[in-house]
């Protein structure tokens, strides 16, 4: 981590103006991860330094929002710049014998990419589809190469979901009654089961060897690595299991915060650093139900897979070194701004349907306020008559709906658990999230205070405004399943899923 950041500097005196040349964009995707996770979020035992140094060297934002509160829906998002209502996935997650995923005609931050000359490559965690003769993948959606998993790493049967070290299984439910993880090397098969212990270094190696070929090339790039971590199941590789004092969890971390200083080193030493916009965040809130396995929202209420802050609020680092304003801002930003905001850095095109983020390169290059003033939360079984469970105006959030989650178990808080049931609120809850992050004190209790109407009423003009312009596309993961689907290396083989294995 030292090396980085004492050449960092070397590096941005030294290297070439390159400010005519549109930048490098590395956009890392964690999983399952919480606001409190990392060590410059507060959490007391995590150790991530290289993520510490990046946020120390660049911009952190705490009040960065993801879209789904659960896998597929929140990348959707990330990768168009659209509510997963408008693409179609939801509610809940592809599996892999869907017979859906993220509809072709979506628009990518790759496919802007691609068209502007950008060498692009995805690598890890998909989880948007893999369908027939692999019609979902991600090189069917602007990304020229993949090396990764089409789905969930617990989208396996129990004896492929080995911890570190080998031959000790992991603890809690995992059986989907799905066939053995496959790795994909664009649209083959490259290894079945997955072997959890080399798969991170195979991906650093993979990122590396892009990237020298994109410079080489004297071409900018796209990379988009989605990680495994740090979702249930935990794993690590032998270089970092046991080195947390924060166990398994902890484990897991430090690889993926690994794997982020691997990537600056590579920039650094191919000398683009000042040419390279590093976006970390992650898909949606801790999973609380696996205790001390899961992650943290720190101070923020319940987890995953609900619509209080702990569901969605993420942690959100962006760092270019030289061009940025750095430090740490509360303005209020979002996934679905990435698309907008990276085609502004750009240069290229906006696609040309409805987008729900806006351009953030003021925010990000001169500490400007964040054009974003309102936010939408949808759960993850999105009912398209019920619409938004929730939405922030400025500093203050209005449940409309609440419901507690299954993934959120655990916690003291009995509003987090799958027993509290949906609930609709009329009036709604009101909370003060600059004042109240853990939404504890509801405003409108016992009474509407006078000087609270008006906000009131336009917050709920907003929700009809939101509700009566959001077009649904067809739910994509309710499209079934077909267990043909299911990915086998050795196609003709039986017994399945057990032979479909290389
Ligand atoms: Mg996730």
């Amino acid at each position: 981590m030292i090396a980085w950041i004492a050449l960092a500097l070397v590096s941005f005196l030294c290297t070439a103006d390159a400010s005519s040349a549109p930048p490098n964009i590395i956009l890392i995707f964690a999983d399952d991860m919480g606001y409190g996770d990392l060590g410059s979020y507060g959490h007391p035992t995590s150790h991530t330094p290289n993520l510490d140094a990046m946020a120390a060297r660049g911009l952190r934002f705490t009040n960065f929002y993801t879209t789904g509160a659960v896998c597929s829906p929140s990348r959707a998002s990330l990768l168009t710049g659209r509510f997963q209502t408008r693409s179609g996935v939801y509610p809940g997650v592809f599996y892999p014998s869907s017979v859906g995923g993220l509809p072709l005609s979506e628009v990518t931050i790759a496919e802007i990419l691609q068209t502007r000359g950008y060498a692009t490559a995805m690598v890890g965690k998909w989880h948007l589809g893999l369908g027939l003769n692999g019609t979902f993948l991600p090189t069917r959606q602007g990304f020229q190469h993949f090396l990764g998993v089409p789905y969930s790493h617990d989208q396996g049967p129990c004896g492929n979901l080995i911890c570190f070290p080998p031959n000790i299984t992991c603890v809690g439910t995992c059986d989907l009654g799905e066939t053995l993880l496959p790795v994909f090397i664009d649209e083959k098969i490259l290894q079945q089961p997955v072997d959890f212990t080399m798969l991170v270094r195979m991906y650093e190696r993979f990122c590396q060897g892009f990237i020298e070929e994109a410079v080489s090339e004297k071409r900018p790039f796209f990379l988009y690595y989605a990680s495994h971590h740090t979702h249930y199941p935990q794993f690590a590789s032998s270089r970092y299991a046991g080195r947390s004092i924060r166990g398994k969890y902890g484990d897991a971390l430090l690889e993926m915060d690994g794997t982020v200083g691997e990537l600056l080193q590579t920039v650094q030493k191919l000398g683009i650093l000042n040419n390279t916009l590093f976006i970390f965040t992650s898909d949606n809130g801790p999973e609380t139900m696996r205790k001390e396995r899961g992650g943290s929202s720190g101070l923020l209420k319940c987890g995953k897979s609900t619509t209080y802050e702990g569901g969605l609020r993420e942690p959100a680092i962006m760092y270019w070194e030289g061009k940025i304003k750095t430090g740490v801002t509360s303005e209020m930003s979002s996934t679905l701004d990435l698309l907008p905001t990276i085609a502004a850095l750009t240069g290229a095109n906006l696609p040309n349907v409805t987008l729900d983020g806006y351009d953030l390169s003021q925010v990000l290059l001169n500490g400007e306020k964040s054009p974003r003033n309102t936010f939408y939360y949808y759960p993850p079984s999105v009912d398209t008559n019920k619409g938004i469970y929730a939405l922030r105006m400025g500093k203050y959030k209005a449940h409309f709906y609440t419901q507690g989650a299954f993934h959120s178990e655990t916690t003291p808080d009995p509003d987090c658990h799958v027993t509290a049931p949906l609930t609709e609120h009329n009036p709604p809850l009101l909370f003060d999230l600059d004042k109240d992050p853990a939404e504890n004190y509801n405003l409108l209790k016992p009474f509407i205070p006078k000087d609270l109407e008006p906000i009131l009423t336009e917050i709920l003009n907003e929700r009809d405004r939101f509700q009566t312009n959001m077009q649904y596309a067809p739910s994509e993961t309710n499209k079934g399943k077909d267990s043909s689907l299911k990915p086998c290396c050795n196609p003709q083989c039986t017994p399945k899923p057990s032979c479909c294995h290389c």
